[in-house]
């Protein structure tokens, strides 16, 4: 038991006892009891207001007083010395945190659950033209007032980045939920970047322009020379002629990439038919294979929104991939599926397959596991690299999955529109 309780108690049971022996001897016990009573309330309630007075404003200067108060006081004042270290600390951490933020190149907004602004650093001010006085406690969307904002803050779906126009400059946003419905908003100029990648993109997109009529006209050459049938130079006249075919298949890969980086992405309103699209590509494949391989196709009813265009060249370029890298009598299978998680179109073959460390990689342009083997199939590289911005453009992804020596499958993840989700759920 601690000391200052065990010596009020002793007072108390000591003072009892005194007050009983002398109630004996004067026979007031009764009023001697009730005085000393109101004595040791009077007591309590005068340590009271005094307590109550130091606590409104605490000091080093502690209250003179006796017994359990002494104690209360002297452990009171440890605890409100306690909690000033760790106040002053975290005041430390958020002045550190504030003046760090401050720094940061990148424009970062605290946001409440109301989506109302509650700091900023400077970076946002310039970025925002945000002013403390007038725009703490406005709702940040009637500062970016863009509907790909708007939809973003409503869908409440936080995990991707978005990209808009804000003051003539082009912005990377991202929020980031924290705390208790605390919201983090920061965003970044990518302005020079874009405007870099736009660069790259018409230097490539002119670029191949600019070489096709060149390679056209060696080509119509190559081909005359080849028909007046000089056996001398047959062969190096086939090689020039095969080499220029693949660089003709290679701009015109490089011209489809730059386009369908330059145009926006495919309204997702029109639906496309994906049986007779499969079917469609079947016949394509057909033509090509001429009798390779065994080539089947299990469809069912279902559709997915976007370009049928870019979806056909999608679900063509990995059918020839399977072709490509499937041997002879091999088989290849495209079917298309529905389930709750959307719609899928699947191309399965049964050929050389793919080592783990590269599927990551596959899509990237030019890549290529054996590029020997790639040239001589006349692969130019950029076949997934197509088909994975048609995918993007169309809000779908390409999983793939592969062993070597038995096969891959590459699949088409489409996602459900509303009413397949309304009928779903029905
Ligand atoms: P390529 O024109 O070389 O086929 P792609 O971008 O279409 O280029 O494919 C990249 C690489 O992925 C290919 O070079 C090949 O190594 C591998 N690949 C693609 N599809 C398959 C497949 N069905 N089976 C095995 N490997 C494949």
């Amino acid at each position: 038991m601690n000391s200052g309780l065990r010596k009020e108690i002793i007072n108390l049971v000591a003072s009892g006892l005194l007050i009983l022996i002398l109630g004996r001897l004067t026979g007031y016990t009764l009023e001697l009891l009730i005085a000393g009573l109101a004595g040791w309330i009077g007591w309590y309630l005068y340590n009271l207001t005094k307590l109550i007075k130091w606590l409104d404003k605490p000091t080093k200067q502690l209250p003179k007083s006796a017994g359990i108060w002494d104690e209360l006081y002297y452990q009171l004042y440890q605890l409100y010395l306690r909690q000033r270290k760790a106040r002053k600390k975290l005041k430390n951490i958020v002045d550190r945190f504030q003046s760090s933020t401050q720094a940061l190149p990148v424009a970062a907004i605290v946001l409440n659950k109301n989506d109302e602004i509650e700091w900023f650093n400077q970076a946002a001010e310039g970025i925002f033209d945000l002013q403390k006085a007038k725009d703490v406690g406005s709702r940040i969307n009637k500062l970016i007032r863009q509907p790909v904002f708007t939809n973003y803050l409503v869908r409440r779906e936080f995990k991707e980045t978005i990209e808009l126009e804000f003051n003539h400059r082009q912005l990377a946003m991202i929020i980031t939920p924290y705390g208790h419905n605390q919201f983090l908003l920061t965003a970044r100029d990518v302005t020079q970047q874009r405007q870099l990648d736009d660069m790259r993109r018409d230097f490539v997109a002119n670029a191949s322009h600019e070489l096709r009529t060149p390679l056209t006209v060696i080509s119509g050459f190559v081909e005359a020379l080849c028909e007046q049938g000089d056996s001398r130079i047959k062969v190096p006249l086939e090689k020039i002629q095969n080499q220029t075919e693949r660089m003709q298949q290679i701009l015109d890969d490089l011209i489809i990439l730059a386009r369908l980086e330059s145009k926006a992405s495919p309204l997702l309103h029109d639906p496309v038919d994906l049986e007779e699209l499969i079917h469609q590509v079947y016949d394509d494949a057909v033509m090509l294979d001429q009798g390779r391989h065994e080539i089947v196709i299990e469809t069912m009813p279902a559709s997915i929104m976007g370009n049928r265009v870019e979806l056909q060249m999608a679900i063509t370029n990995l059918v020839t991939n399977a072709i490509r890298y499937t041997p002879e009598n091999g088989l290849i299978r495209i079917f298309n599926n529905i389930d709750s998680e959307g719609v899928h179109v699947s191309v399965v073959d049964n050929g050389i397959g793919i080592m783990p460390e590269h599927i990551g990689r596959l899509t990237e342009r030019f890549y290529r596991v054996d590029p020997g083997r790639s040239r001589e199939q006349g692969g130019t590289g950029l076949g997934l690299a197509i088909v994975k911005h048609v995918l993007d453009r169309h809000n779908a992804t390409l999983y793939v999955k592969s062993t070597p020596g038995e096969g891959s499958l590459f699949r088409c993840d489409f996602e459900l529109f509303e009413e397949q989700k309304k009928e779903k759920a029905a």
